[in-house]
């Protein structure tokens, strides 16, 4: 790993928010609130290099329209929008490898909502660079990388965390945005409930003879769904689960022989496929904090929920967290509050913790609900998803959720200044 930087954080640095964790709801996080002009130190253990580099992560996006909004309220969305594809339709069928399309289908289409696509699909590798970049110019944001933190104290008046080289940075509020893995929330003594669901994500970028027609997919097969997202161009992003040890195995296997195992799976729709770029994969579990809040403390996006990828749904609940919790404290810097104390952060609970349960527990349910194979299960679940389909308001509501468009929105999710 690269040396630390010398930024003389030895000598104390002083802020009113310390982030840990500069991924991806770090940064957007530091954005927001230097958007209400609270100013803040992000600090990561990567270095910035490292993090920006096309190779780093493999994964695209699902952004939900609010998600969207979001970007563009802290200026990010004019950087990425050339390299997003808008979601058009999502098309959601049950099935076995190499049986084609299942006979029950749920077609959501965007025209059902008036707000226009309910969604873009992203590269990390985009968002990610844009991300690092407008940090790195935005007045009153400090990016720390190369840099652990590894310690913390909050009292009384303020909140100080330790960096490995011994520098100290002290402000009124530290935030976690260090992942599933928080270091910081066990530090603070929050317990994590959650547990692994034996499945890995296979991810890779697909080129494909015919164009997609900004059309998502997902099949349910039984080790686990099949989600193929659309990208600019005839490319799609796939995420495709698997069993731990047939992952495993897949992902060792030579290109060749990959894409031979994906076929059956992807079908012909879109003509023949070939693999562009590098193939990755992520161990999928749940992992969610017992509290989001403790004395000077909050936690965001990972940090405080990580939940199956089956909707695409744990970036778009991190970013809520992220415009949430900058509302809550650019409030109360307006009331001439210290932002630190007990009423902002229990606002923020109140309104992030029911939310993110309960699409944690929506997600856990459908995984064990879709990934099997048994006759009764599937029966039921097909007619379900009939049902769904054939009931315009109920589909109308799905494709509200999918678009972030439902709850109680904050206003950089509404498209207002914070
Ligand atoms: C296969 C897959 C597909 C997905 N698809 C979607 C999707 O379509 N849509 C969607 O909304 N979501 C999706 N997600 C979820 C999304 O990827 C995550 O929710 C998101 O990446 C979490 O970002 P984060 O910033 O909270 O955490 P992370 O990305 O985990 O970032 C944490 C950061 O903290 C740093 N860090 C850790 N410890 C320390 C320390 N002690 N000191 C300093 N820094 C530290 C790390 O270096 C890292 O940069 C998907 C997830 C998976 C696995």
């Amino acid at each position: 790993m690269d040396n630390p930087p010398d930024t003389g954080v030895s000598e104390g640095m002083e802020t009113d928010v310390i982030i840990v964790g500069g991924g991806l709801n770090g940064p957007a996080l530091a954005l927001a609130l230097a958007q209400g002009g609270l100013k803040s130190v992000i600090v990561d253990s990567l270095p910035a290099e490292r993090r920006a580099d096309p190779a780093f992560d493999g994964r695209a996006y699902a952004l939900s329209l609010a998600s969207r909004r979001l970007f563009a309220a802290i200026g990010i969305w004019p950087e990425v929008a050339p390299s997003a594809q808008p979601i058009l339709e999502i098309k959601v069928s049950d099935g076995r490898a190499g049986e084609g399309a299942a006979p029950f289908f749920v077609h959501f289409h965007h025209g059902e909502i008036e707000e226009g696509p309910m969604g873009h699909v992203l590269e990390d590798r985009f968002l990610r660079r844009a991300l690092l970049a407008a940090i790195d110019s935005a007045p009153g944001i400090t990016h720390l990388a190369g840099m652990r933190a590894v310690g913390q104290e909050t009292g009384g008046d303020g909140a100080t965390v330790t960096l490995d080289d011994g520098g100290k940075i002290r402000g009124r509020l530290v935030v976690a945005c260090d992942g599933r893995q928080s270091a910081t929330a066990a530090r603070a003594g929050i317990r994590r409930t959650g547990w692994r669901y034996g499945q890995t994500a296979l991810v890779a970028a697909i080129r494909h003879e015919r164009p997609h027609g900004g059309i998502a997919h997902q099949f349910f097969m039984p080790p686990g769904p099949l989600a193929i997202l659309p990208l600019p161009g005839n490319r799609s992003s796939i995420v495709w689960t698997e069993t731990e040890a047939e992952a495993a195995r897949v992902h060792a296997l030579p290109p060749e022989a990959y894409l031979d195992h994906l076929r059956p799976r992807f079908g012909d729709f879109l003509g023949d496929i070939a693999l562009e770029g590098g193939r990755f994969t992520y161990p999928l579990g749940l992992s969610l904090a017992e509290r989001f809040v403790a004395p000077r403390l909050a936690l965001v996006g990972d940090a405080a929920h990580g939940i199956h990828p089956i909707a695409g749904q744990g970036l778009n609940l991190g970013l809520r967290d992220v415009a949430a919790l900058a509302e809550c404290l650019v409030d109360a810097r307006r009331r001439g509050e210290d932002i630190g104390t007990t009423g902002p952060l229990r606002e923020y609970e109140r309104w992030r913790r029911f939310d993110t349960a309960l699409m944690a527990a929506g997600t856990d349910v459908v995984n064990r609900l879709f990934s099997n194979d048994n006759p009764l299960l599937r029966l039921g679940r097909d007619l379900g998803l009939g049902v769904v389909n054939a009931l315009p308001g109920l589909k109308r509501r799905f494709i509200r959720e999918a678009a972030g468009l439902t709850g109680e929105l904050p206003r950089l999710m509404k498209g207002l200044p914070i």
